[in-house]
């Protein structure tokens, strides 16, 4: 008989479903599989979607996702959560209630309110539940500038003042750049205990659908294979670069990340 081979490390991904293929769930075991883990989707919320933007979506009820996930927790052993889309406060307070069945495993929060084509994903005031329920439990968020600036209620504000407001609720934040239009592109991570890295790319021209998922998923991945924080976040970011890189145009709209 040969030695069945050791498991990959699993990572429970909760997100919403984005047909177009580019963002939401597909990204997630995409990009997971591209680490070498293996991605456990529970469904959070369903999407009408192309390319192009965001026309509809529906939360799912919580005791489907509930039921979802504690299935799949009871059977393999979670070494990381990815958070992506969750639509609703609600849906906030059911993966609080999840997370408490995980001590110690380490949540990667995507703070998902808004397509690339800039269509609602979720109310404001989801991401201020997020911030007070959900970041203190967290080991980082992932917030673009637009979504840091949501989550820190500063319309007009520095990487550097939304970082200050939303530090008192989380260890680490990874504010990313590429939004507006500077020839490079400046990621941040601030730390709650005031240390603070900058990873700067080559900006690539062009709209992707699917960019921030993929990096949080991959950065899910990374700590899900024991790689240290700082570390998983440079490997997370080069990941995430490459496959921009390698994007594909597959319809009428943005371009999708090439994530295998
Ligand atoms: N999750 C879902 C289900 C989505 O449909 C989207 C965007 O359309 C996102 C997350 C966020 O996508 P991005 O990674 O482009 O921010």
């Amino acid at each position: 008989m040969t030695t069945p081979m050791p498991s990959r490390p699993v990572v429970l991904c909760l997100s919403g479903h984005d047909p177009s293929g580019g963002a939401g769930l597909q990204a997630d075991i995409e990009a997971l599989l591209a680490q070498g883990c293996h991605a456990a989707p529970t469904v959070t919320a369903l999407t009408v979607q192309d390319t192009v933007d965001v026309s509809d979506f529906r939360v799912l009820d919580r005791e489907w996702v509930l039921a979802q996930a504690r299935k799949v927790i009871a059977d393999l052993p979670i070494a990381a959560v990815k958070l992506g889309m969750l639509g609703s406060v609600e849906m906030v307070e059911t993966v609080l209630e999840l997370m408490q069945q995980l001590p110690g495993v380490p949540l990667v929060c995507d703070p998902v309110l808004r397509a690339g084509g800039g269509g609602s994903l979720g109310k404001d005031d989801v991401g201020y539940a997020l911030r007070e329920r959900l970041f203190p439990i967290a080991a980082i968020a992932t917030p673009n500038l637009p979504e840091a600036r949501i989550l820190a209620e500063l319309p007009e504000g520095s990487a550097e003042e939304c970082a200050e407001r939303l530090l008192p609720h989380i260890g680490h934040l990874l504010i990313t750049g590429g939004h507006g239009d500077e020839s490079e592109v400046h990621n941040r991570l601030y730390c709650a205990d005031g240390s603070h890295h900058d990873f700067t790319c080559q900006r690539l021209p062009g709209n992707y659908h699917g960019s921030g998922c993929t990096l949080a998923s991959a950065l899910a991945g990374r700590l899900a294979l024991g790689e240290g924080l700082v570390s998983a976040v440079r490997s997370a970011l080069d990941y995430t670069w490459r496959t921009l890189r390698d994007a594909e145009q597959p319809g009428h709209g943005q371009y999708v990340p090439r994530r295998l």
